[in-house]
């Protein structure tokens, strides 16, 4: 018999429910808190930003599995299974003896897994009246499937994306425009926080810190408008969870079962997506998969962050987040991984990090880079930046198996394309890329600011 090469769900397949791991957490997360009173915050206290369903799935530690509403289902069919696929050619290329798959979330027409939170939550903020919707964006993907998703309920979108990425990336704010968004690059003169970031620092060329406070500024000061967000959030994680429930139906067909599950790591939901329904089975089935996050060398807060509370963005108009974080002051080095330049870690994840159950590795760009490119070399996916990361880290990962001789099989997460991120594969292919360090002086000078607030 051939090898078969892909895996794939009939539409009647799709799983209808989402995983909430809140409810299976040996240690559940700590709350989110107000700034000033330091009071654990409500759903009524959020969902003056939010949408308030999305609340309520942040702060359910009880209900481990959440239905999907019938309409999401629908718009999820327009791209939805996704296939899995058997790396039989980067397997060949490394001579390993791991059985590699990778779950495609690039082949949706937006190009990331970002679509499945957010269509979710513009479906919620349509059902509870709301007339806008505004958002921060990095590379761009998530601000891309937040303009498609208000255009399909109708909603208008404003889209602050982070400067440097509007440079390295500019396709992307066309795409947030064909969908109808209005694009504005963040740091801005549009908002306050903007112009106090701008006044201190002219050349600022934007992070996620910056467009979050501009986003959130925008939602907070405009009626009817709600901010809606592509990771770090609980909801956010949730929502992904479709990613890695598919999966898990789709490893039984190929009759495997992942010893190790990897994705790469921005704020953690491409991560949390394909890794929580494999958890749940190490937390309450006895299995022993391990799993990898992979962030940028230039932004570790997984392995070199520390564990408190921090904003969540840079102006900290957002409420304080219990979160493995670099200091939300940390400015990260203008990597072509525009999405994974986040100073913090989603606050499941912190607290799993924090648990043992999971762990982080750490990969310098020209890593990523190579990795990428072996990979397009292969499989004939070109990767997003991002998505580079699990790629390397998958590759150390098979490397080990061909010195031990082990069979292990690797999963994971290819999270999106780089087919609007070809002006990065350039600058790599030119030699113009170089890896960044960051010291430990300056990751304990950015958390002693925090300190003095
Ligand atoms: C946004 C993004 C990421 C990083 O975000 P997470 O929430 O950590 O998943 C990774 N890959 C791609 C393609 C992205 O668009």
């Amino acid at each position: 018999m051939s090898k078969q090469k892909k895996f794939i769900l009939q539409e009647s397949e799709i799983p209808t429910q989402w995983y909430n791991i809140q409810a299976d957490m040996p240690t559940k997360p700590m709350p989110p808190i107000h700034p000033a009173t330091k009071q654990p915050l409500g759903v009524d206290d959020l969902a003056h930003i939010f949408p308030r369903e999305c609340c309520v799935q942040e702060l359910d530690t009880e209900h481990r599995w959440i239905d999907i509403p019938e309409e999401v289902l629908e718009k999820y069919k327009f791209y939805r299974s996704t296939p899995l696929v058997r790396a039989y050619a980067l397997e060949e290329a490394l001579g390993t003896p791991a059985h590699i798959y990778f779950k495609n979330e690039s082949t949706n027409p937006l190009g990331s897994h970002k679509i499945n939170s957010a269509i979710p939550q513009c479906y919620y903020a349509k059902q509870e009246g709301t007339t806008n919707v505004t958002t921060e964006t990095g590379a761009g993907q998530w601000g891309a499937a937040l303009s498609y998703a208000a255009k399909i309920y109708g909603l208008d979108c404003a889209v602050y994306q982070v400067k440097i990425t509007m440079q390295q990336k500019p396709y992307r704010s066309s795409i947030m425009r064909t969908f109808g968004a209005v694009v504005e690059g963040s740091p801005s003169m549009s908002t306050r926080a903007g112009k106090d970031i701008l006044t201190k620092d002219p050349t600022h060329s934007g992070s996620l810190g910056t467009a979050i406070s501009e986003a959130v500024e925008l939602a907070t000061t405009t009626p009817n408008c709600k901010y809606t967000l592509g990771s770090v959030l609980n909801h956010v994680g949730l929502h992904q969870t479709i990613i890695g429930l598919e999966a898990e139906k789709q490893m039984e067909m190929a009759g495997e079962y992942p010893d190790i599950v990897i994705a790469c790591f921005g704020g953690g939901s491409n991560f949390g997506g394909i890794a929580f329904p494999f958890m749940r089975h190490n937390l309450c089935d006895g299995k022993k998969t391990e799993f990898i996050a992979a962030e940028p060398d230039s932004c570790p807060k997984l392995t070199r962050g520390q564990f408190r509370y921090d904003f969540g963005d840079e102006a900290g108009y957002t409420p304080l987040l219990p979160m493995f974080t670099l200091g939300h002051n940390f400015k990260p080095s203008n990597i072509h991984a525009g999405g994974l330049r986040y100073h913090g870690a989603g606050m499941i994840v912190s607290q799993l990090l924090k648990d043992g159950l999971m762990r982080g590795v750490d990969i310098p760009q020209l890593e990523t880079f190579e990795a990428g490119m072996l990979f397009a070399r292969t499989e004939g996916i070109i990767p997003a930046p991002e998505s580079c990361h699990a790629i390397a880290a998958t590759i150390r990962e098979a490397k080990k198996c061909k010195e031990t001789g082990e069979e292990k099989v690797i999963l994971f997460n290819l999270s999106g394309h780089g087919l609007i991120d070809m002006p990065s594969y350039d600058s790599f292919i030119k030699g113009d890329l170089q890896n960044y360090t960051v010291t430990d002086e300056m990751i304990a000078a950015n958390l002693a600011e925090l300190d003095k607030q």
